[in-house]
């Protein structure tokens, strides 16, 4: 995303009293203490380790990789040095000029590599030309807590807060294929967002619930509940 919307999701993360460390990678972990590349040492017991995916490759097949173990492919999503084998999403890597990195590994990308090769194969077979893959970005969003969220359309618009976590929930839900798990999920994110129960996605600040008249003996030990 652009770096407009990296700063305000950083600063969102910032308000839900998040660290965030930036320009530093980790070096080392030994289950007691992490050290970073400036030799910072943070003690952690529990490291949720996070750090990006790799293309998934056939050791059987010979060719050239990216960085990220993905295999170079012309823009018909066909594999350099092999005439009849053909990658799509996560696992090509197809440099152009509106993407010299490659694309993202992302869904779309996968989903529209997919049915171009399949025309593209159907046409070949009928002793047609194939078309070159162009890849449509309809935008990109990310919801970083409770209501907040930043949202690109078509690489242009750009919005943040309440309006993109909407967003981003309407689109999620929309993309849920069934009707009715559609109404399930809506059902349940409405529960957890007036609850504060456990959402999926959601960091919140720790909060103390309201006091509430406890009628049974064992509630009384019962601390804040906190999510992170
Ligand atoms: C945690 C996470 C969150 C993500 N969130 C998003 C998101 O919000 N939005 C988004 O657009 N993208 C997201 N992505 C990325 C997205 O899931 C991928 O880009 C997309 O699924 C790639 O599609 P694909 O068909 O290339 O690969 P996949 O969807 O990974 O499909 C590959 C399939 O091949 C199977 N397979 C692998 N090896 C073999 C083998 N040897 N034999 C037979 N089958 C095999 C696998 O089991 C799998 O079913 C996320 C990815 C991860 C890991």
């Amino acid at each position: 995303m652009s770096e407009k919307s990296g700063v305000k999701a950083y600063q969102y993360l910032k308000r839900f009293d998040v660290n965030v460390l930036i320009g530093k990678i980790v070096k080392a972990y030994d289950g007691q203490t992490v050290t970073l590349s400036d030799g910072m040492k943070i003690p952690a017991q529990t490291l949720v380790w996070a750090a990006g995916v790799q293309g998934n490759i056939l050791e059987g097949i010979k060719s050239e990789l990216s960085r990220d173990r993905r295999y170079f492919v012309d823009r018909f999503n066909k594999v350099n040095d092999h005439e009849n084998i053909y990658a799509i999403g996560d696992m090509a890597y197809m440099p152009s000029d509106d993407a010299p990195n490659g694309h993202p590994m992302q869904a779309p990308v996968a989903m529209q590599q997919g049915q171009l090769l399949a025309k593209n194969l159907t046409r070949s077979l009928e002793g047609h030309e194939m078309k070159p893959f162009s890849y449509l970005d309809k935008g990109s969003m990310a919801t970083v807590g409770r209501n907040k969220a930043v949202a690109e359309i078509f690489g242009g618009f750009k919005l943040g807060g309440l309006m993109a976590w909407m967003m981003w929930m309407f689109v999620h839900l929309f993309l849920i294929v069934e009707f009715r798990n559609k109404i399930v999920i809506f059902g349940n994110w409405v529960w957890n967002y007036f609850t504060y129960d456990r959402g999926t996605r959601l960091i919140i600040r720790p909060f103390k619930r309201p006091a509430v008249k406890q009628t049974r003996n064992h509630l009384e030990d019962r601390k804040p509940v906190e999510i992170i």
